[in-house]
């Protein structure tokens, strides 16, 4: 009989053998990607002795709007929270409705205030950089602040002459008049929680190292905070566990924290990407970021994701809805397979998530490829999505 996931004394993830997970499906590919990746879900499950995971669809985008008037539910987001550990496909935003963003709203809704990406490449998987197999680095992003908070004004607006002319008077600060004006909030207690997760998540898997991604050279007051906070939070509640990077000696043990401006980290990614493991970084930092590392990796269509908050947790394909390939069954489903494997890890089973990721690939080492690979890989003859995942459960 299949059961609620619940919290521990502690904090953590009790999972029940036979787990309820709500799944939202989503716009555009996502149900193609749904229809490929479930069967592999259960499959590994199955083959590792758990399960069976009783999935729950539940309506938000498109489809929800016709059935129930609404983008996102009340129903859905409650289930989101009794359930807290979800599946999600990617969901359009809608063209000018209240929304600014679904999926931004799930993250403020449930306060999901961690992205986080692990990129790691899959052999067998085309990549433009020469010695992919060293990119393994998982990013956190804070969600919920920094240009993400929303606080902007268009130009010439009454709010955007206000706050110029509020400033002017003020502060001394010139701005433009007629300028757009956006805010850039960032608290120590947002930037804390988020470094402090991924700290946790380094040392209770023995990273070398976490690095705070930061542009406090020009940014004092926010970027630059987020890195002394970061600092800060290191000495204070993992004192004996860090060490920083001007300390260190050759053969420390502990996790070494450094820190790296944001521009110099897109370069140190690319040409020295085996010296980095776990990133902190702010909002737009993290954004960009992300995004470079999947196409290391073979881009989108192969980098999985999660917003996570404390006790609650969304998996996602990291991409969008990719309209223009709707009901063709024909774009990647790596990404949501990938972020399935991921959740399955975050419960617990990584057996069941090491299956997936060696059948995918031994799927991608027999040139069995969807369109976005095949065109990497010297022009292959391209298999459809729902192809591609029955040769995954055939390879499980
Ligand atoms: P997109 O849907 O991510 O698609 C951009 C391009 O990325 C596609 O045209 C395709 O490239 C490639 N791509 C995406 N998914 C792929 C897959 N599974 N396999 C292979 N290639 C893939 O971005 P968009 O067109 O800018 O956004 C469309 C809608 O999605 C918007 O409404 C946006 O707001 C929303 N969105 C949602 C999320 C989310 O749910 N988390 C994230 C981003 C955007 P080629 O054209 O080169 O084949």
């Amino acid at each position: 009989m299949s059961d609620s996931i619940t919290l521990g004394a502690n904090g953590e993830l009790v999972v029940p053998r036979s787990p309820v997970i709500p799944i939202i499906v989503g716009d555009g590919v996502g149900p193609d990607l749904w229809a490929a990746t479930r069967p592999i879900l259960d499959g590994a499950a199955a083959k590792s002795g758990h399960g069976p995971i009783d999935w729950l669809e539940v309506p938000a985008g498109e489809i929800a709007h016709k059935t129930t008037g609404e983008y996102l539910p009340k129903s859905t987001l409650d289930a989101l929270r009794q359930y807290r550990v979800s599946l999600k496909g990617p969901l359009g935003t809608p063209v000018g409705g209240g929304i600014r963003s679904l999926n931004v709203a799930i993250r403020k809704e449930l306060d999901l205030y961690a992205c986080i990406r692990p990129v790691e490449w899959t052999p067998g998987a085309p990549s433009p950089v020469k010695s992919p197999e060293k990119v393994n680095m998982v990013i956190f992003r804070e969600n919920t602040e920094d240009v993400y908070a929303g606080l902007e004004w268009p130009a010439g607006s009454p709010e955007a002459e206000a706050l110029i002319g509020f400033a002017g008077e003020k502060f001394g600060a010139k701005m433009r008049p007629g300028s757009a004006v956006g805010l850039k909030p960032m608290s120590e207690f947002g930037s804390k929680r988020l470094i402090r997760l991924a700290m946790k998540w380094a040392l209770e898997r023995q990273a070398p190292s976490l690095t705070l991604v930061h542009k406090g050279n020009i940014m004092k007051y926010t970027e630059g905070a987020f890195r002394a906070w970061g600092y800060e939070l290191a000495e204070a509640e993992f004192g004996g566990q860090t060490v920083t990077e001007a300390a260190s000696q050759p053969g420390d043990k502990r996790l070494i924290i450094k820190d790296r401006i944001a521009d110099n980290m897109f370069m140190q990614t690319l040409l020295r990407p085996d010296e980095y493991s776990v990133l902190a970084m702010p909002n737009l930092n993290g954004d960009y970021l992300s995004d470079a590392l999947a196409a290391q990796i073979g881009g989108l269509g192969m980098a999985p994701g999660a917003n996570v908050g404390d006790g609650l947790a969304v998996f996602e394909a990291t991409h969008g809805t990719a309209p223009k390939y709707a009901g063709q069954d024909k774009v990647n489903p790596c990404s949501l397979i990938f972020s399935g494997a991921f959740m399955l890890e975050y419960l617990g089973w990584a057996d069941a998530a090491g299956l997936i990721r060696r059948a995918v690939a031994q799927t991608l080492a027999d040139k069995i490829v969807t369109y976005d690979l095949a065109r990497q890989m010297g022009g292959l003859p391209p298999v459809s999505t729902s192809a591609f995942g029955k040769a995954v459960v055939e390879r499980l």
